[in-house]
This record gives C-alpha cells, structure tokens and sequence, in this order.
C-alpha cells in the first residue's frame, strides 16, 4: 500500500483490547473543556509527508491530545512545546496545532510512534507494544527510499524502534545504544541513518525544565541537518 492507505488502514485497527475500550471510553466521556467536541477515539496515524526524510518518534496519544483531535501531537501542551520548536527551525509551517484543519504543513518530517491509541497513564503495556509494532515496522518501510534520520523522544520510543530498524535492515551496534538527550548514533544499512536521542517533550520533563526549549530545539536542528532538510 501507499502510505496513505496504510494510515487508512490503520485507524480501523481493535487489536489491543485494553487500549481499544480506553481510547473508546475517554471519547465518550470527555474532558469538560471539550465537551462539545467529537473526539477522534481511534488509532491516530502518522503525520507528514510520505517521502520524509527525518522520522520523530514519540510514545503514543494523549488521551485529551491525539486522541480528541486525530492527528499526532496536536491540541495539548507537549504538542505545543514540539511544533513551536519544529516551527523555530523550518520544519513546520506554524508554531500551533489545534486541529486537522488548522493548517499546519509539516516540511521533510513525519511524526509517529510506536503505539497508535491513547493508552491509560500514558503506559502502555509492552505487549501493546509488540501488537503495534508492524505498523511502525510498515511505516518506516514506506518512508525507507527517503529516510535520513530519526528523532526519538523518549525511552520508550527509543526501545521500541530499536528492533524495528534492525528488521528493515539496519545494522544495530552491540551493544544495544543506550537512550539519552543527545545521544546520536549512525546506523549502517540501507542508507546511512543518523539516530538522535530526545527527552519527551511531555509536561513532566518541559514544566520541570528537564527539557528545555533550547535542548529540544538544539537536537531538533541536528536532526535536520542530518537529514539534508
Ligand atoms: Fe492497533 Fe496499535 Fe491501537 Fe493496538 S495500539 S489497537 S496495535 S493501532
């Protein structure tokens, strides 16, 4: 399939039980702020063009987020943080994201990750995980032709995508690279593949200044550059 029709695929997608009632139940009973709103409640698809060359890999949707609004990180304060950053060094066309028609054009980059329904807690389990990993795994195959680097925010993500790489046929160093902010690694395979290491643009690291805008921004712009953006 184009990557289009893997997106629309995507979205029908009930595999995890935990998470298909969770994402189903936060739609129904909404945030009061939104109580007018018709929320998404689905898998939420990657976003950005399908001939990226840089990847940014995040955990999986907020509830009240992603999974209101139906497009990656858009409608809640880590959102905000990321396309303001992705806005600052030309990779986004506008520093807000609020909803699908609001405008925003993503330039070289695609946003995505390893688990495509709000999970609770933002936990999900690693058998979740396992579960959504072919979707990753088909993703990352559509966008191979173009793919330069990738941006990973978070641990998760990092452990996630790690062996998902390793199957579309990147050589993964042993041992493993291990996940940190700033971390870089260049991968050997189908092309070269420069791998950058980001804390979570969550409230938890960014209103506690774990990240800061000027971190998430410095790596941001190495990414790009690595990416020929
Ligand atoms: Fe399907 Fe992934 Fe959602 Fe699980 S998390 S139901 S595998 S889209």
């Amino acid at each position: 399939p184009t990557l289009p029709e893997l997106d629309a695929e995507l979205t029908g997608c009930r595999a995890c039980p935990r998470l298909v009632a969770w994402r189903e139940e936060v739609a129904a009973t909404k945030r009061a702020a939104f109580a007018g709103e018709t929320y998404w409640g689905r898998p939420v698809p990657g976003f950005g063009p399908p001939d990226a060359a840089l990847a940014v890999v995040g955990l999986a949707p907020a509830a009240h987020g992603a999974n209101r609004t139906g497009r990656m990180f858009t409608g809640d304060r880590s959102g905000d943080v990321l396309y303001q950053a992705m806005y600052e060094v030309g990779l986004a066309s506008q520093p807000h994201a609020t909803h699908t028609g609001d405008g925003l054009t993503l330039y070289g980059t695609r946003i995505t990750s390893p688990v495509h329904c709000a999970p609770p807690a933002n936990k999900p389990t690693t058998a979740e995980r396992d579960n959504c990993r072919p979707w990753l795994a088909r993703e990352l195959e559509l966008l191979r032709p173009t793919l330069r680097a990738v941006m990973v925010l978070g641990g998760f993500g990092w452990q996630a995508l790690l062996p998902v790489l390793a199957d579309a046929g990147w050589r993964i160093p042993r041992p493993r690279p291990r996940f940190g902010h700033g971390a870089h690694v260049r991968l050997d395979g189908p092309v070269q593949l420069n791998l950058f290491g980001c804390y979570h643009v969550s409230q938890q690291n960014t209103f506690t200044g774990r990240l800061t805008p000027e971190m998430l921004r410095e790596v941001l712009g190495s990414a790009k550059e690595a990416a020929g953006l």
